[in-house]
């Protein structure tokens, strides 16, 4: 069978460089999108287990599975809810609801009134230059009065969102920075409480760490993959493994896959595998977000990247068996040339587990 294979020791690995460079901010985990393709509940409980009691998600949904499956800590639901059927549903869940705009407050408080809920717990979320969600930094009036009027819940947080953490051009990162604290500063100094401050996600982490706070957001360091060079050991914790189908030797000349695209420079051992782009193989789309759309950087590596693109591999022990020809939809030919490979054995590709479909399993081993 296909899966996705998650190695917990890998995961282990980059929790504890996580923890270590949070360096005594909160860790909130951020599960959206499936967990970043991990299994949201499989990856929220394994989390768990590591002491890791902060989770952020995008989706009412995902929150309320969460709590369905155990989940017992704190969940920041970081997309506003305007509709008090869905503020209910996320209160009935202790789910901590953000904050973007003065109507959203009002209707979280007056959903909260309405069921009688002293406390609901909330953070204030601010637009320091995403365009994404929040209040601007220059609506520290509007901000504050807000929260005055606010009767059935507590501020627990503020949060922001870093635009260009891997680009090169600290600028941006830099003035969102001060411009954030200073509008946490300036909110404390008119006895508005605004709890614990987080901006920092996974880049920034590393590239900033003055810039922690009291709490990070991180995702993608989870998994190893990073925007910025990785200097600090993050081991990369998935694999996509499928299985042999059938062993061939097949003669020079002769064609491989759809389309007419590719023909045997040489006779070849090869290897049918069952997995294919319905799982996930070969949609990894590469994009170079450190450099400005139209920089030299970022053409160069462009015009490598076309010329010198290292074709897709999977590996069988000490084996690398190059993909020939084109991915089908549930099958792929692999060149197993020199390589002691047998019907049913396993093989593995490297693969960035957003893009696996979510009907394929998840197993952590
Ligand atoms: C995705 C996201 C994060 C995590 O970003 P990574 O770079 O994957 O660590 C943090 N905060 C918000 C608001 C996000 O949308």
């Amino acid at each position: 069978m296909t899966t996705l294979t998650i190695k917990t020791n890998a995961l282990d690995n980059n929790i504890r460089i996580i923890k270590r460079l949070a360096n005594g901010a909160k860790v909130i985990a951020v599960l959206k999108g499936n967990a970043y393709g991990l299994g949201l509940t499989k990856f929220a409980s394994f989390l768990q287990s590591k002491g890791i009691d902060n989770y952020g998600v995008t989706e009412l949904s995902d929150a309320v599975t969460l709590r369905r499956n155990g989940i017992k800590g704190n969940i920041l639901l970081m997309t506003p809810l305007y509709n008090s059927e869905d503020i209910t549903t996320a209160i009935d869940h202790d789910i901590t609801l953000s904050i973007t705009s003065t109507d959203c407050a009002h209707v979280i408080d007056e959903t909260a009134a309405y069921m009688n809920h002293p406390t609901v717990h909330a953070h204030l979320c601010i637009d320091t230059g995403f365009g994404r969600y929040g209040f601007l930094c220059s609506e520290e009036k509007q901000i504050a009065d807000t929260v005055q009027s606010l009767r059935h819940v507590r501020i627990t947080g503020i949060f922001s969102h870093f635009h260009a953490a891997a680009c090169r051009n600290e600028y941006y990162v830099k003035k969102q920075f001060q411009d954030f604290t200073h509008l946490c500063d300036t909110l404390q100094k008119d006895g508005i409480p605004v709890g614990i401050r987080h901006i920092s996600s996974s880049t920034s982490m590393i590239k900033y760490p003055s810039m922690n706070l009291d709490a990070i957001r991180i995702g993608s360091a989870f998994l190893g993959r990073l925007a910025v060079p990785n200097d600090y050991g993050f081991h990369e914790v998935c694999n996509l493994s499928a299985c042999v189908d059938d062993i061939y030797e097949l003669p020079v000349g002769h064609n491989i896959g759809y389309g007419h695209s590719f023909k045997l420079s040489h006779n070849t051992k090869t290897a049918v595998i069952s997995v294919g782009y319905y799982h996930g193989l070969g949609m990894e789309r590469h994009t170079d977000f450190r450099t400005n759309f139209f920089s030299p950087i970022r053409i160069y590596y462009k015009l490598k990247g076309t010329f010198h693109k290292k074709s897709p591999a999977a590996s069988f022990k000490d084996c690398r068996l190059p993909v020939l020809g084109q991915i089908s939809m549930n099958s792929v030919i692999v060149d197993t040339t020199g390589c002691n490979i047998s019907v049913g054995d396993m093989v593995t590709f490297p693969i960035n587990p957003i893009f696996v479909n979510s009907a394929v399993p998840r197993v952590y081993m």
